[in-house]
C-alpha cells in the first residue's frame, strides 16, 4: 500500500533562510527514502521574498498553498535595513508571521532547549549545574492573556498631586490578562501529550499568589492533569520558575506556560542552549484525526550579519524538520532518527562557527553546507 502523502509547504523566506531551508530540504529527502514516505514539497515565496516576487509578504498564492498543505516549514522573514523603508502592518514580521498564526489559529508554541554534553562551553551555565545536559520543552500559550486580553490602551486621566491635592493630567495605560477555562484546557493538554513523548512530567507555571487568572489556571492544569496519571504534574510559581531555571535546569521537562510566562521564560531557556541556531520551534493548531496542523521554524531570525556567507548553523531548521515529524505528522520515528542524526553529527566534532570553541579539541569549524550534508549522511546512515 502507498504510504499516505503529507504535503508541506516549505516557506524559506530573507537573509539565512534560504540556506538553511537548503539543508532541511536534504534531510527530508533523505527521511523520505529511509522510512519510504510519500512527501510532497512546494517552495513559495514568504517576507521580503514574496514582496520582491508577488508585492505582498505573505502573497495570496503562498497562502493558498499552505491552506492546501498538513504543516509549514518556515525558514524567517524580515531585514534590518529595509522593514523601516515600509508602513508597519506591511512589514514582513506583522504581514507574514502574524498573519499565518492567526489565519491558522495557531494557539500552541512549543520550544525545545537541548544542550548537548559536548556543547557544555557554549552554555552560560557553569558545568556543574548542567548535570549530563539540559533538556526543557517549553510549551507556551499563544493566543491569550495580556497581549491580547481588552481592555488594552493608554489614556488620559486625573491624578491628585501628591503635595497640593490638586488633579493633575497623567497617563494610564491598560493591559488585561485574560483566560478561560477552554484555553487552558487545550494548552494543558498539548502539554501532558508532549509529556508523554518525553520524561513524563509537566511543571506548569503560574503567580496563583497573587493573580486570579493564576488561580484559574492552577485548577484547570489540576483538572486537566487526571486524564494523565502516567505525567508527574508540579506547579511552580514564576519567579521560582525563573530562578530554577539558572540554578537547576535539569530538574525540568515540559515547562507548561500562559503567553507572557511563556515569552520570558521561553527566551531565558533558549540562552542555555548557547546559540540561536540550536533552537528549533512549533505552533501548533487544531488536530484532526492524527494530524495537527503545525507551523515550524528556527526560533532565530534571518542573521544578515552572516547571511550567503555558508555560516549559518542549519541545525535549528532541520530539528524543525523533526518537530513537523513528531507534532504534525504523528512520526516520533522519523523525529527520533532526525535528531539522533544531529547527535551523531555534534558527537563527530563538526560545528558552525556559532557554537565553535578553539578550546575543544576534536572539534572542527564548518560550513553551513557541510553541517547539512554530514546530518543528511547520518539520517541517511542511521
Ligand atoms: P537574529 O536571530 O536574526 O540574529 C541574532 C544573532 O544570532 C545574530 O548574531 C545572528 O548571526 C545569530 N544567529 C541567528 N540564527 C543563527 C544561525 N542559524 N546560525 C548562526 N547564528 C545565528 O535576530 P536579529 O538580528 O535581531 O533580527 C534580524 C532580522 O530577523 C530582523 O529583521 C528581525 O525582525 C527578523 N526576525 C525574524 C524572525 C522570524 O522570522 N521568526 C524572528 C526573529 C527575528
Amino acid at each position: 500500500m502507498k504510504p499516505e502523502l503529507l504535503k508541506i509547504a516549505a516557506l524559506a523566506g530573507d537573509g539565512i533562510g534560504p540556506e538553511v531551508m537548503r539543508e532541511a530540504l536534504k534531510v527530508l529527502g533523505a527521511v523520505e527514502k529511509k522510512f519510504h514516505l510519500h512527501l510532497s514539497i512546494t517552495a513559495a515565496p514568504v517576507g521580503w521574498a514574496g514582496i520582491d516576487a508577488a508585492g505582498q509578504a505573505l502573497p495570496d498564492a503562498t497562502l493558498a498553498l499552505c491552506k492546501l498543505s498538513d504543516a509549514i516549514l518556515f525558514g524567517s522573514v524580515g531585514l534590518p535595513d529595509r522593514d523601516p523603508t515600509i508602513p508597519k502592518e506591511q512589514r514582513p514580521e506583522r504581514a507574514a508571521l502574524l498573519r499565518i498564526r492567526k489565519e491558522f489559529g495557531l494557539f500552541a508554541n512549543l520550544r525545545p532547549v537541548q544542550l548537548p554534553k559536548a556543547l557544555a562551553h557554549a552554555c552560560p551555565l557553569r558545568p556543574e549545574r548542567q548535570g549530563d545536559g539540559i533538556d526543557i520543552l517549553v510549551v507556551r500559550e499563544l493566543t491569550g492573556g495580556m497581549y491580547f486580553g481588552q481592555p488594552k490602551k493608554t489614556e488620559v486621566i486625573a491624578v491628585p498631586d501628591a503635595q497640593d491635592g490638586n488633579l493633575h493630567p497623567a497617563m494610564r495605560a491598560i493591559d488585561t490578562m485574560v483566560y478561560t477555562t477552554p484555553e487552558i484546557e487545550r494548552i494543558a493538554h498539548v502539554a501532558f501529550q508532549a509529556a508523554r513523548l518525553r520524561r513524563k512530567k509537566v511543571t506548569s507555571i503560574d503567580k496563583a499568589n497573587v493573580l486570579e487568572n493564576g488561580v484559574l489556571w492552577r485548577d484547570v492544569v489540576t483538572r486537566v492533569a487526571k486524564a494523565y496519571p502516567d505525567v508527574a504534574l508540579e506547579h511552580m510559581f514564576v519567579d521560582n520558575g525563573a530562578m530554577q531555571l539558572v540554578l537547576r535546569p535539569t530538574q525540568f521537562d515540559v515547562l507548561l506556560c500562559e503567553n507572557m510566562f511563556g515569552d520570558i521564560l521561553s527566551d531565558e531557556a533558549a540562552a542555555l542552549a548557547g546559540s540561536l541556531g540550536m533552537l528549533p520551534s512549533a505552533s501548533l493548531g487544531a488536530t484532526s484525526g492524527e494530524r495537527t496542523f503545525g507551523f515550524f521554524e528556527p526560533a532565530g531570525g534571518t542573521a544578515p550579519d552572516i547571511a550567503g556567507k555558508d555560516l549559518a548553523n542549519p541545525i535549528a531548521q532541520i530539528l524543525s524538520v523533526a518537530l513537523m515529524f513528531r507534532y504534525s505528522f504523528g512520526r516520533n520515528d522519523v523525529a527520533l532518527a532526525i535528531e539522533a542524526a544531529v547527535g551523531k553529527t555534534i558527537a563527530a566534532g563538526l560545528r558552525t562557527g556559532d557554537i565553535f570553541s578553539a578550546a575543544e579539541t576534536g572539534a572542527r569549524k564548518v560550513g553551513t553546507r557541510e553541517m547539512g550534508d554530514a546530518i543528511t549522511a547520518a539520517v541517511a546512515a542511521g
